[in-house]
């Protein structure tokens, strides 16, 4: 046994699949492997391979030209396609016409080897192969652990913290391709923006953990009580946004009405069996000759959301593309 090998036990043996039509030559290609410490399966045609290698998952194949069903080639070209993870090819064939090789490599090979070979080049091309294939493993773990944490820093990079609804930078992004696509096609897109009324007396009166609470009930009402394709974000403290796209404001209106009353009515915290809070919601919507730019809509809204507390609070006020002042204030 090799002596690199022999003494680091706890590195696994590497396994490698020797596809060659012949007993004689497989038996020695394979006496030579194991003897060096390799663990060897043995494919007598190319088919054969194949399955063999979805089973046994080799660390390299040597593999001869001449099988009696598909040729060397194809079986390179197949193995590179049936498998996602990386697999040293080394060829081997008594051809040895320079085509041969260029063929060989073509398809995808990484190594050609001239039969009648020597036992001592066959390892030393095994192992130089095998220290690619571990270097392109390890980068490739090392790139996958590095999109993971991307994945991760990516939603967090769009996530509120507190309550796991979008955060502000999401909605600014999401408010610009909406608007986009609203003003492309001809669409509808409301913009709901509500706020808690008198949270700061909510919080003096229970803590602020309490009113943490409360702002993580909230999120989960608005959530539960809006589409899929709506966006819903904590615009701030205790303000919050919902974008409709494909909603006008008749519609939109029916859901901020909706929300403002089950909000009124849910227990939102826990403290003393049961806290409720109100909100104040202001609608705006697309088209609106009013309104040419992103920040326009959520300007109106928020208007919209200072009228509707203005007005007594615990209540919706929409503003369509004549109201100013409001064509409606609802309770
Ligand atoms: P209004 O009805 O006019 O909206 O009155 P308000 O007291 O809700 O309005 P104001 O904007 O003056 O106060 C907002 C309060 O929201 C202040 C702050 O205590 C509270 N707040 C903001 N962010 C958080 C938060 O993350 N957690 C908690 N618990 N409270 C917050
Ligand atoms: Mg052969
Ligand atoms: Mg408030
Ligand atoms: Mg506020």
């Amino acid at each position: 046994m090799n002596e690199a090998r022999s003494c680091s036990s706890d590195t696994p043996v590497e396994r490698i699949l020797c596809v060659e039509d012949s007993p004689t030559q497989a038996a020695h290609i394979s006496n030579i492997l194991t003897r060096d410490g390799y663990q060897v399966d043995v494919a007598q045609d190319g088919f054969g391979s194949l399955a063999l290698a979805r089973e046994t998952k080799p660390d390299l194949v040597v593999l001869d030209v001449m099988l009696p069903d598909i040729d060397g080639y194809s079986v390179c070209r197949k193995l590179r396609s049936q498998s996602s993870q990386y697999i040293p090819v080394l060829m081997l064939s008594a051809r040895q016409e320079v085509e041969d090789r260029l063929d060989g490599l073509e398809v995808g090979a990484d190594d050609y080897l001239p039969k009648p070979f020597d036992a001592r080049e066959l390892l030393a091309r095994v192992k130089s192969l095998l220290r690619i294939k571990r270097l392109n493993d390890d980068l490739q773990e090392k790139l996958n652990e590095a999109q993971e944490s991307f994945n991760v820093w990516r939603r967090v990079a769009v996530t509120d913290h507190l309550t796991g609804l979008h955060n502000r930078h999401y909605l600014q992004k999401m408010l610009q391709e909406e608007v986009t696509v609203a003003a492309r096609y001809g669409t509808s897109l409301s913009c709901v923006m509500l706020d808690i009324d008198h949270f700061r007396d909510f919080n003096n009166k229970y803590g602020h953990l309490v009113g943490d609470e409360v702002l993580k009930g909230l999120a989960g009402v608005l959530e539960k009580g809006s589409r899929k394709a709506d966006v819903v974000a904590r615009y701030g403290g205790e303000e919050f946004v919902l974008l409709l796209p494909m909603t006008d404001l008749e519609a939109a209106a029916l859901t901020a009405r909706r929300l403002c009353k089950q909000v009124a009515s849910t227990p939102l915290a826990s403290e003393a069996g049961n806290l409720k809070v109100t909100i104040s919601l202001g609608v705006a919507a697309l088209p609106d000759p009013e309104i040419n730019t992103p920040l326009k809509l959520i300007a109106k809204a928020d208007r919209a959301l200072y009228m509707a507390k203005e007005a007594g609070r615990n209540r919706v006020v929409v503003l369509g593309p004549e109201d100013c002042p409001p064509r409606k204030l609802t309770e």
